[in-house]
């Protein structure tokens, strides 16, 4: 068995040479006569990874020294929850910019304790585009406006993040942190699961600019704090340390490769092979989302048929392209093209897609 090209969304591809390092570290890492995974979390050799994987992200997204960084378990949804318990007083005002699937879910998370404005919905759409700016109905007295940088599902990214004004700006960047460089004191928190760019699924990113770990936010256990977290450096109960190891592992890998200067020129290049693609078929593959809020990361695409797509699909897992089934929100195929997946998937991809087409066109 080889190693397929894998167009997972997540949990999704990772690096051959991180695996491999993690396979030869598996019994017994450092010198210290164990695996990671055997050993305390507060031990000195674990903290050392630990402090090193905060250190190593910190250079690779640019994060200024104003801001925490918390390594949290119970991935991007619990931090959809978190948000509002933190940063907003009971029933106070919120705004939510929906644009896909996950700003849904945010929405759905923050419900039960804050007073939600959709701000903006491209739902009525059918999620092909991102209502301009100039049409959100921003609240002059909202906790935070939140936005999802990267639609997993619907395929739609900001190329450009409006500007909110002085209302704390919180952005899910699940699915393309790391991809390109950001400004993050643009932000007031941004958070982001593991499982697409950072490494296995288990462990989240959330990066807090200080001033907003002051906030009362509403009644919670510590547990569902992030002050409390970010005073214990993550360490207020046991972390998933195997995560945190391996996405420590992953940062040093993406700094190897040029940071994210060199991951947005891949993504860019990689999402062009496919959407010229798709946009030369004339036809025979079809992705709706308008031009400038494409994804670099998740392409969506359809076929003439369900019966088309599922064709499709299988056909090209025994090609070797693997995971390329649409999600069930909205069927199809989608390709997802993370850091860790190279140039030449995507050409591989192209290529069985032109095939693909002289078959069945
Ligand atoms: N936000 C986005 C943009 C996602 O893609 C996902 C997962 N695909 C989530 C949130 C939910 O993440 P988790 O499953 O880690 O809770």
């Amino acid at each position: 068995m080889t190693r397929a090209f894998n167009f997972s969304a997540g949990p999704a591809a990772l690096p051959e040479e991180v695996l491999r390092q993690a396979q030869a570290e598996m019994l017994e890492w450092n010198g210290v006569g164990a695996s990671i995974v055997e050993i305390s979390h507060r031990s000195a050799d674990f903290m050392a990874v630990a402090a090193q994987a905060e250190a190593d992200l910190r250079t690779l997204v640019g994060i200024p020294d104003d801001y925490a960084v918390l390594f949290l378990g119970g991935g991007a949804t619990t931090q959809q929850a978190l948000v509002p318990l933190n940063f907003a007083s009971p029933g106070q005002r919120v705004d939510y910019v929906v644009t896909g699937h996950w700003g849904k879910t945010a929405v759905r998370q923050a419900k039960p304790y804050v007073d939600v404005n959709i701000a903006a919905d491209g739902g009525a759409g059918g999620f092909r585009d991102i209502p301009p700016v100039s049409q959100w109905r921003l609240s002059r007295d909202a906790a935070y406006v939140h936005v999802t940088a990267n639609e997993t599902i619907h395929g739609i990214e900001f190329r450009d993040m409006p500007d909110v004004g002085n209302v704390p700006l919180v952005a899910d960047f699940s699915s393309s942190i790391a991809s390109e460089p950001i400004d993050v004191s643009r932000y007031g928190v941004i958070y982001a699961g593991a499982q697409k760019n950072l490494g296995p699924v288990g462990i989240a990113v959330v990066i807090i600019r200080r001033d907003l770990l002051e906030r009362a936010g509403q009644p919670r256990a510590d547990i569902f704090d992030y002050r409390s977290h970010a005073a214990r450096d993550s360490m207020l109960n046991t972390p998933p340390t195997w995560n945190w190891y391996m996405a420590g592992l992953m940062f040093k890998w993406m700094l190897a490769q040029g940071g994210v200067e060199a991951f947005a020129k891949l993504s860019q290049a990689k999402s062009a092979l496919v959407y010229d693609a798709i946009d030369g078929s004339g036809g025979f593959y079809r992705n709706d989302v308008a031009a400038a809020v494409r994804s670099r990361m998740n392409i969506p695409f359809f076929l003439a048929s369900e019966e088309l797509d599922a064709r499709f699909v299988s056909e090209a897992k025994k090609a070797g392209l693997l995971a390329l089934k649409g999600h069930k929100a909205v069927g199809g195929i989608r390709a997802s093209l993370y850091n860790a997946v190279p140039l030449e998937a995507a050409q591989a991809l192209v290529a069985f897609m032109a095939d693909f087409q002289k078959r069945n066109g």
